[in-house]
């Protein structure tokens, strides 16, 4: 199979793009930033004349990576405090977050999980697997767990065949979200051989976790390697970051939103950007998230909305947000206003 190849440095990126100053001062030295990483197929997304193309934003480092604002931290939603074993996050009652890998098929300037991603720890061991299916077992309130990371897909056939196998030998009612950046980064990973394989533990639900920030990922080969999950019974929700001058306006939303769905890909959350070191120039401020959200409120179906959401600092948990449409109470009405800006009473009780 043809896989492809990677650009990995700021000489690769040079040779192929007329950098800015901001982009040529990123310091690719310094041990401690996450290493480019751009596959080839991804790369060529990019219109070169746009100094603010939109896939541009999401993979070529710049400068600003070097300024850390206050509040921000490498390990925003504080992983590391709920490790439960050395690959097992255990944040929420009813779930997990096992880290199959630090390994991804490309580098997102934003990603939250930068103190792990590309760091070089390498797939889990086999007795790092064991421990925390031990873990999983003895904890029957935990009924998801997603495989993350890093990129599970990075994982060969045989390798993640055996972790999907540690799980379900012990909880075979174990729901699996299987987190992936790999339909938009590198869709020739997903194959034929693939899904059957993940196909043969049919004892309870796959849910495949998709990553599409702008409508121009949805490419041709993207969106055949989404469909053979949704061909072979495993749903595909999408989980979207919102991020300054990619995707920050409505019909950039709108647009990909309503692609996703006519692709049976169902935008699941759009999130808040994390507090994570080096990236306040790719967040977008609560406030305007919010306007944003009432405004795809307005155009897009209850189906194609996602869920616009963020992540609490310190391991605080996910919180919805989405404007109060209540506005008071009179004479035992409640008054609503109307997304479009109109109003309506209900009654109180
Ligand atoms: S693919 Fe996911 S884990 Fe990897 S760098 Fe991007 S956001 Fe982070």
């Amino acid at each position: 199979m043809n896989r492809d190849v990677f650009i990995t440095s700021l000489p690769d990126l040079a040779s192929k793009l007329t950098l800015s100053e901001e982009e040529k001062d990123f310091d690719e030295s310094d041990g401690t930033r996450l290493p480019i990483k751009i596959p080839s197929s991804f790369f060529d997304l990019i219109d070169p004349d746009d100094p603010f193309d939109p896939i541009r934003r999401q993979v070529v480092p710049t400068v600003f990576e070097h300024v850390e604002v206050e509040g921000e931290t490498l390990d925003p939603l504080a992983e590391k405090r709920h490790a439960a074993t050395s690959r097992l996050i255990h944040r929420y009652s009813g779930r997990a977050a096992f880290l199959a890998t630090d390994r991804c098929f490309i580098h997102c300037r934003y990603c939250f999980r930068r103190r792990f991603t590309g760091t070089f720890q390498g797939p889990a061991t086999k007795e790092e697997i064991e421990q925390a299916a031990r873990y999983v077992e003895g904890h029957p309130s935990i009924t998801e767990l997603l495989f993350t990371g890093g990129d599970l897909f990075t994982l060969s056939d045989a390798r993640l065949e055996a972790m999907i196998e540690a799980f379900r030998s012990r909880r075979p009612d174990l729901i699996i979200r299987l987190c992936t950046r790999a339909p938009a980064a590198e869709p020739r990973r997903i194959t034929p051989a693939l899904i059957s394989m993940i196909k043969t533990f049919d004892t309870a639900p796959f849910f495949l976790m998709t990553q599409f920030n702008h409508g121009r990922e949805l490419t041709k080969e993207a969106l055949r390697a989404t469909a053979l999950f949704i061909d072979n019974g495993i749903p595909a929700m999408n989980q979207t970051v919102l991020l300054k001058r990619v995707n920050d306006d409505a019909d950039t939303l709108e647009r990909l939103c309503n692609a996703l769905l006519a692709n049976r890909i169902k935008p699941y959350y759009l999130f808040q950007g994390d507090l994570v070191s080096g990236t306040a120039h790719l967040r977008v401020s609560i406030e305007d998230g919010m306007k944003l959200e009432a405004e795809l409120r307005r155009r897009l179906s209850g189906l194609a909305m996602p869920l616009y959401a963020l992540d609490l600092p310190e391991g605080g948990g996910k919180i919805p947000l989405v404007s109060s449409y209540l506005e008071k109470q009179k004479d035992g009405a409640l008054i609503f206003r109307t997304p479009y800006g109109e109003h309506r009473s209900y009654p109180a009780d």
